[in-house]
């Protein structure tokens, strides 16, 4: 990949990870305001479901953070838009919606097809176990 396009981005990135750093640090500032204006039970409750959820986002975030340094990594390592799986390039147009893909379109569609049959196995697996041993 040419230096230019490697920069644009290593920059991408960048900013990326910069949005996300500061959406995290807001969200803990908000929610700590909020909860000492609430005397209300309801209120707080209500809080407190928005809390989960914005945990749940903040995982989310996390996670997103962690594939952004990676794809940092890859850039200095010069494996960056490099199919983790085949080996061959990604296309700047893929990289272009996903800067944080190890995966190459094709690749990327046999794992997706690999992992939903995987699913369902492990659904009716989950099943049947369950059953077994919670069974009276
Ligand atoms: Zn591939």
């Amino acid at each position: 990949m040419k230096e230019e396009v490697l920069n644009y981005f290593r920059n991408l990135l960048v900013l990326q990870r910069r949005r996300l750093h500061s959406s995290a640090f807001r969200t803990v500032s908000e929610m700590k305001k909020e909860e000492g204006q609430l005397s209300d039970p309801l209120d707080r409750a209500v809080v407190e479901l928005d809390r989960q959820m914005e945990l749940s986002i903040r995982g989310r975030e996390r996670s997103d953070l962690q594939d952004i340094y990676q794809a940092l990594i890859r850039i200095e390592r010069g494996s960056f838009g490099v199919c983790d799986l085949c080996g061959m390039p990604i296309s700047e147009q893929r990289l272009m919606a996903r800067p944080t893909t190890l995966l190459c379109v094709e690749c990327q569609q046999r794992q997706e097809s690999i992992s939903v049959r995987m699913n369902r196995w492990a659904f009716r697996d989950g099943q049947r176990t369950s059953s077994e041993s919670f069974g009276d």
